[in-house]
């Protein structure tokens, strides 16, 4: 078998704004084969700079863009082109964009894989530890604590065992930071799982300071609270915290993770499939995480395709048993895929049909591409 083209396609919501919302554009990216076995992949990056790397044209040995590192070769031997595709961008990539790129590619050669030989790709990881997951209902704040109580009522409503709130006023004030956790606590009621996604909004002596002020709204991690750089910021953070701190869904790069945790200390370690180039990456980091015994869970914000290539990585890691379920309404988020992937009693299931399991509705591809 041989790969004949990788297309990426850029899908764009007709209003896109300021709000902190991954599913309001996305990169698809498609990987023809001679054998017409098509694979399906998802780029979690600026999807104009990620489509451009991906296409770009020779301009020397380790400056060529991802397509033509992976064209002609077999898409069964993923090592060694993930291999192709970091040496072969190295002058340009190593991390960021690069990386985020390789992943819509190397997750469209596990689907090809998968299809070809009729397995779901979680049991070609090797995995199955869990079928099921429980998924935690992931919104952002409302723009005032009553709106942050009626959100979280909402979802407690339908059914949600767990709940993260992230981003929007976080930051802004201690008065407003406080009352917005205390108004999600509120909403949710005691016996609905909380996390609290801070957004990056804080330096070190605040976000010590916020987790304490926290602490009785009884928070099952407190995600983000510091710029990725801040390491030293984290290890003090993670040292005087009384609840888990989580990080990771800005890094690409696999001894990042590792230093994050070594270094940092984080607790809870967030692994995004299409942001740290693809399943194999993603799997290294979450077998490093569960030889330190710190969980890990998927970061997810996009369409059915990141969710399906998720829940086939978490089901490989022995040392998780969350899944982020990103509940924008937009029709990328909700409608790209066939598949819906419902929440059940709090629960999400993980695909088993051949592949990542999911095809795309073609009329909602020809609806928002740009071209
Ligand atoms: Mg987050």
């Amino acid at each position: 078998m041989k790969i004949t083209s990788v297309e990426p396609i850029h899908l764009r919501l007709p209003e896109v704004n300021e709000r902190c919302d991954g599913s309001q554009e996305t990169l698809v990216v498609k990987v023809h084969t001679d054998q017409g076995i098509v694979g399906l992949g998802e780029v979690d990056s600026s999807s104009s700079v990620a489509k451009a790397i991906i296409e770009a044209p020779l301009s020397h040995k380790i400056c060529r863009g991802l397509a033509e590192c992976v064209f002609g070769h077999d898409p069964f031997e993923i090592d060694r082109l993930v291999h192709r595709m970091v040496e072969g961008s190295i002058f340009f990539g190593r991390q960021g964009a690069a990386i985020q790129a390789m992943s819509g590619i190397e997750i469209a050669l596990w689907d090809i894989v998968g299809k070809t030989v009729g397995r779901p790709v979680y049991q070609l990881l090797g995995g199955g530890f869990r079928k099921s997951f429980r998924a935690y209902a992931s919104i952002l704040f409302g723009d005032t604590p009553a709106e942050t109580e009626r959100i979280g009522r909402q979802l407690a409503d339908q059914g949600y065992r767990a709940v993260k709130f992230g981003w929007g006023p976080m930051g802004q004030s201690e008065e407003g930071d406080i009352a917005h956790v205390r108004s999600a606590r509120q909403g949710l009621g005691p016996n609905i799982e909380l996390m609290v996604d801070a957004g990056l909004c804080w330096d070190t002596a605040t976000a010590i300071r916020r987790a304490k002020q926290f602490e009785p709204f009884n928070l099952t991690w407190l995600e983000e609270p510091l710029h990725p750089d801040n390491l030293q910021g984290y290890a003090r953070l993670s040292a005087n915290s009384p609840m888990r701190i989580a990080a990771g869904e800005e890094i690409c790069d696999v001894a990042e993770f590792r230093t994050m945790m070594d270094v940092g200390g984080i607790d809870v370690v967030q692994v995004d499939v299409t942001r740290v180039g693809g399943l194999s990456r993603a799997k290294r980091i979450g077998w490093d995480s569960a030889e330190r015994h710190r969980l890990c869970v998927n970061h997810s914000y996009k369409t059915g395709i990141n969710i399906a290539a998720s829940l086939h990585f978490v089901a490989a890691l022995p040392n998780t048993h969350y899944f982020e379920y990103c509940v924008e309404q937009g029709a990328l988020r909700q409608t790209l895929t066939r598949q819906r992937f419902p929440v059940v009693h709090g629960e999400i299931q993980v695909p088993e049909a051949p592949g990542l399991g999911v095809e795309l509705d073609e009329a909602v591809v020809a609806k928002y591409r740009v071209r």
